[in-house]
């Protein structure tokens, strides 16, 4: 793996190096053994997470955080994601992602340090049944009655629903206040729940997804879910701002988490193709392979240098929408293409349950699906090269 980027000083790589040696340690053998049979990422792996401080990376050391860069944490991401996507996906759910810049001062000295420590993570709930791209569409209510917000509606492909300490929620708190301004009237939820459990007055079912296994990805009903006052966060109304704040840095999580699962699969395809003899040779042998694993590299390197790129735009405080969509739809969609070379790699024995690679190829086909579509990352880049459309 290069770290001969400037931008990979020794203390990164050294991040990168331990994240790496943990991932095949702690990670690789638990994915290998749960997913398989869909079970949830363990508690005692959890507890490791947040010992080696991951749920902190981008949490601010006064808050009992590691104070590091979105570069630092895409390190650690890509690394988690080698042995298990959930996993690398897990650390989005401490590290004061959507809540940091919206609660006070003073929920942050109560909110961060927890966690900070992996006590209290989050599920999102955003998406909708009839809300998916097209976020500033939400429909779910919340109403203030007797001093109490009472949330009534649906929520859609919330994952970690059950196992997180909270939702953020996001719910039309007014109506917009003319059909061009959408966005405004959507306010932002801390909704406190058991680990575990969903919340009160809330029917919930999961969905049958096919592959992002290690947490269960659920559909929700809440049915007067009552929350108090104080579970707004950040100015009522205004809370697409915050998200649209915050996409810059999903996007590059989502391209390391990409490139995590392309290297897996690279590493996998190439140590197989090194043992796997055919016509009385290893296959790595045939130039045909050898091609592959070459064309395979090149374009995680590429999409690797293009996240170092922009997550240091992102930690200098420069905005780069474009850039970020840009990695996004480039790495997932080589991630796509990656794995499934490698299953081919594999032949036969990259169709069965018995290897990773099958894992990696259905992981990575979700990146191209949340966080943005990869045509919605499309839209991002050609508005800014041509101007919005007329229609
Ligand atoms: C496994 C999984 C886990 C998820 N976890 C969460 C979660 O924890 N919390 C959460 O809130 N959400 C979550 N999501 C939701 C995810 O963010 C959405 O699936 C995603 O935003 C796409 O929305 P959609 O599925 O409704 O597709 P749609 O928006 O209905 O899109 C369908 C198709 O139309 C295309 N399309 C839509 N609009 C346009 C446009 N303007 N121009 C061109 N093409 C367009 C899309 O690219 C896509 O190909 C998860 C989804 C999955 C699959």
């Amino acid at each position: 793996m290069s770290g001969a980027s400037g931008l990979m000083t020794p203390e990164r790589c050294l991040i990168r190096d331990t994240a790496r040696d943990f991932t095949f340690n702690e990670v690789l053998p638990v994915a290998n053994r749960l997913d398989p049979e869909q079970g949830d990422i363990p508690d005692a792996l959890r507890a490791q997470l947040a010992d080696m401080g991951y749920f902190g990376i981008r949490i601010a050391e006064e808050y009992g955080g590691s104070g590091l860069g979105c570069f630092e944490y895409c390190l650690v991401a890509e690394q988690l994601a080698r042995g298990w996507m959930s996993v690398a996906s897990i650390i989005a759910r401490g590290n004061g992602m959507l809540i940091a810049d919206l609660v006070t001062p003073e929920q942050k000295r109560d909110i961060l340090p927890r966690v900070a420590r992996g006590e209290y993570l989050c599920a999102a709930a955003l998406s909708e049944p009839d809300t998916g791209s097209d976020l500033a569409s939400i429909s779910c209510r919340a109403e203030l009655r007797g001093g109490e917000w009472v949330i009534t509606g649906n929520k859609y492909w919330c994952t970690f629903a059950d196992g997180a300490d909270y939702l953020v929620l996001f719910a039309r708190t007014a109506p917009p206040p003319d059909p061009t301004r959408r966005h405004l009237g959507i306010s932002a939820f801390i909704v406190d729940k058991p680990r575990g459990a969903l919340p009160p007055n809330t029917q919930g079912a999961p969905i049958p997804k096919i592959g992002y296994f290690g947490w269960k990805t659920w559909e929700l009903a809440f049915d007067g879910l009552r929350v108090p006052a104080s579970a707004q966060i950040g100015e009522p109304g205004k809370a697409f701002y915050a998200l649209t704040k915050g996409l810059d840095e999903a996007r590059a999580h989502t391209a390391a988490r990409s490139i995590g699962l392309a290297q897996g699969a690279l590493e996998d395809a190439t140590a197989y193709a090194q043992q796997r003899v055919q016509f009385g040779q290893p296959i790595s042998e045939f130039q045909v392979t050898r091609f592959k694993l070459a064309k395979m590299a090149t374009e995680i390197e590429a999409a690797r240098q293009l996240l170092y790129f922009v997550c240091d735009r992102i930690d200098a405080g420069e905005r780069c929408d474009r850039e970020a969509a840009m990695v996004k739809y480039f790495a997932s969609e080589m991630a796509e293409r990656v794995t499934s070379e490698a299953l081919q790699i594999l032949g036969g024995a990259g169709y069965t349950k018995l290897h990773a690679v099958e894992r990696y190829w259905r992981d990575a086909r979700l990146t191209k699906i949340f966080e943005g579509t990869s045509e919605i990352q499309l839209r991002i880049i050609s508005d800014s090269l041509l101007g919005k459309p007329k229609a």
